[in-house]
This record gives C-alpha cells, structure tokens and sequence, in this order.
C-alpha cells in the first residue's frame, strides 16, 4: 500500500466479471443461480480459500465457495502487494484476489457471494445456510480468515490505504525515510514497531496503558531500540490528513489529565490493537484457543470434525501472509479430496 495512493473496495461492489475471461467450463456462478449441493463447500474467498478453491476444482470437485457479501478478504484493503510470488512489480490487493477468482472459476468452482449465517457439522452431509439457502456437502474446508481491530474513528476508516494500515509487513516498505506511528501494546503492535525501523526515520509507539501486554523480551526490544520511541498512556483520537495522513491527534489517558490532546506529524499509522478470527458463524461446533483461532486436530489441516478441514488466517495466529495462506489452501484442498476419495472407495 503505497500512501499517496487511491485505496480500492472500500464499500465498493467489486466488478470481478470484467477482469479475467473464464475459458473452461461454462458455469454459472452467478449467486441466485448456484447449486446448493456439492462435495465440497468452501466457507471464505480470501488466498487460503480460493486456492482451496483452484486445486479442488481442478480435481474436478466443482466446489461452492461462499465467499461473503465482501468477498476476498483482507487484500481487499491493500492497495499494493510487493511480496506474493509471481508478481515482480507487485499487484494491487483487489487485483490479487480478482486474477484469483478468475483461476478458481476457470475449472469450475461456483461462487456464492453471501455471508453463511450458521452452520450444522453434526452429521453428513454437513449443512450451510447462507441468506435463507441451505447448502449440503460431504466436506467442508473453513477458510474465514481473520480480521484486523480498528480503533473505530471515521478518520482512520477514511484514511485507511492511505496512509492507515493494519499490516507492518504488507506496507511497511512504503513509508521508507519517514516516521510513523505503530498504536498497541501487544506482541504485535511491539513486532510491528521493531520490523518498521528497517523503513522508517523514527517508529512512535502509541499505547493506552502505563504497562505493556507483551511478552517480556519484546518489551526490552522496543525500549532498548533508538528508532523507537514510546508515548504510553496515550491514544489516537483522530488521523489528520485530506488525501494521506499528515498526523494524529494523541489524548493522555492518564487519570486526572486535563491538556489539551497534542499533535504528532506522520505518514503512516499502523494500528496493531489485534486480529479476530472470523469463527461467530461456527457457532461453537469447532475448538479455539485462548485467543479464539480454531485449532487444527493433527499436523494435516483436518480438524476435530470428519470432513471439516482449516485453512488460512482462522487457525493461523502467527504468519497471516496472504502467501501463506494460499499455501495452507492447497494444503486442505488436497486434505480434502483425499478425504472425499477414501470415502467413496469405503462406499461409505
Ligand atoms: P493483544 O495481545 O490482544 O494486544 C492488543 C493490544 O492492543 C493491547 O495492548 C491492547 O491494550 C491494545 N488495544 C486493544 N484495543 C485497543 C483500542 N481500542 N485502542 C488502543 N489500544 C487497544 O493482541 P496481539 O498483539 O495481536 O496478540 C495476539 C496474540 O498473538 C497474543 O497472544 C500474542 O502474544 C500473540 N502474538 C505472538 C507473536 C509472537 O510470538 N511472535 C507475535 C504477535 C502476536 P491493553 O493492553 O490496554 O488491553
């Protein structure tokens, strides 16, 4: 995401059809046409689930990807990535996920772009319901992702893609020679602050509270770090800024302050307050950890739930790389049709 430019599929309809041509087969994948009944159901359509979506439509499954009335996940909110393979002068996020789709549509899958609004696992076929429509397959690869917490000002939600991010890694890079402000006072927000010194000029680390939330040892990371400087008990009350952030506006949260809330020039605001992990639509039918990931059975991507397999950002806390993501669709895909495979040949 470079700062200075026009982000893309804020609250947009996204025109997936105008993209790419889809030579084989001819399907319909148009929502109010899509069967309801397949092998397999893919809940998500961000990497993990439109790659599950390529492999197992190549494997001639014609899955259902449900992907959401927003459909293609968190680089929909990018404006340019620089570190998914294949792209040597990087692509835009909607662009991504576009050239994605068209790949998964090409062989066959069927896009649905509805939310699922709950789900049974209980029994086969395993049951999806999606905008009054049940949906019935013997597998299910569950690819909801993650989605970053925003502090909640109109400022941040109008300036974000330029300038805003929720992504150290994926914009980084862009604010090179400048300084920046990282707000959180967890592992993340902390990881975040040290991986932006490689770019930026000086790294402010914004944090409510007088204490971290992090681990000990990135604690003395961050305050042995002489890019880095900390304003504790503080927070962003706006992001300043017409076409790209110029500055925030930083209130003291300390007890009893009564100045005014003071001005910080920036370029970038890095807003690393947590992820959630998009599992409200399981209603409970599947494990979490303490931090509410779903949580894999073994090392495949099969969960507790025969026929239910994981993929992407829903499980994975630690890499959330759109590349990695895409690597663990594969994985479940090729789970999944192994599944479906050994359970035909049992006649079951
Ligand atoms: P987290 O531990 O929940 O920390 C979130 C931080 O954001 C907290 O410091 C919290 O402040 C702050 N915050 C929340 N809402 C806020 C708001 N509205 N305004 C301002 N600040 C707000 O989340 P995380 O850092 O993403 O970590 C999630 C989990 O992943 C943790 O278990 C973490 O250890 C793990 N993780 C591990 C690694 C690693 O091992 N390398 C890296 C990243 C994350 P308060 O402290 O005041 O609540």
């Amino acid at each position: 995401m470079a700062n200075t430019e026009t982000p893309k599929g804020f609250g947009l309809a996204i025109d997936f059809g105008a993209v790419a041509p889809a030579p084989v087969p001819a399907v319909a994948t148009t929502t109010s046409t899509a069967p309801t009944e397949a092998k397999l159901l893919i809940l998500g359509s961000g990497p993990a689930g439109l790659t599950a979506a390529i492999y197992a439509a190549r494997a001639g499954l014609a899955p259902i990807v449900i992907g959401g009335y927003a459909p293609g996940g968190q680089l929909m909110l990018t404006s340019e990535v620089e570190n998914f393979p294949g792209f040597p002068d990087g692509i835009d996020g909607p662009e991504l996920m576009a050239k994605m789709r068209a790949q998964a549509e090409r062989f066959g899958s069927i896009m649905v772009d509805q939310d699922v609004d709950r789900v049974d696992l209980s029994a086969q076929p395993h049951r999806v319901w999606s905008a009054g429509r049940e949906f019935r397959a013997e597998a299910i690869i569950v690819a909801t992702g993650a989605s970053a917490l925003w502090l909640g000002l109109e400022s941040e939600t109008r300036l974000r893609g330029r300038g805003v991010s929720a992504c150290a890694t994926c914009d980084g890079f862009f604010f090179k020679g400048q300084e920046v402000v990282v707000v959180g006072g967890g592992d993340t927000a902390l990881e975040e602050a040290l991986f932006l010194t490689r770019f930026a000029t000086k790294v402010h680390l914004v944090h409510r509270r007088e204490t971290f939330r992090a681990s000990k040892i990135m604690i003395s990371r961050v305050e042995a770090h002489p890019l880095i400087q900390l304003h504790m008990n503080r927070e962003v009350i706006e992001v300043l800024g017409e076409k790209s952030t110029e500055a925030v506006m930083l209130r003291d949260t300390t007890p009893g302050a009564t100045g005014a809330p003071e001005r910080l020039a920036t370029g970038g605001l890095f807003v690393a307050i947590g992820h959630k992990p998009n599992t409200a639509l399981l209603g409970g039918a599947l494990p979490v950890d303490a931090a509410g990931y779903l949580q894999l059975e073994s090392d495949t991507t099969a969960s507790q739930i025969d026929g239910v397999f994981i993929a992407g950002d829903v499980h994975d806390h630690r890499y959330r790389q759109a590349v990695t993501a895409a690597g663990d669709g594969c994985r479940a895909a090729l789970d999944a049709e192994r599944w479906l495979a050994e359970r035909d040949a049992s006649g079951s």
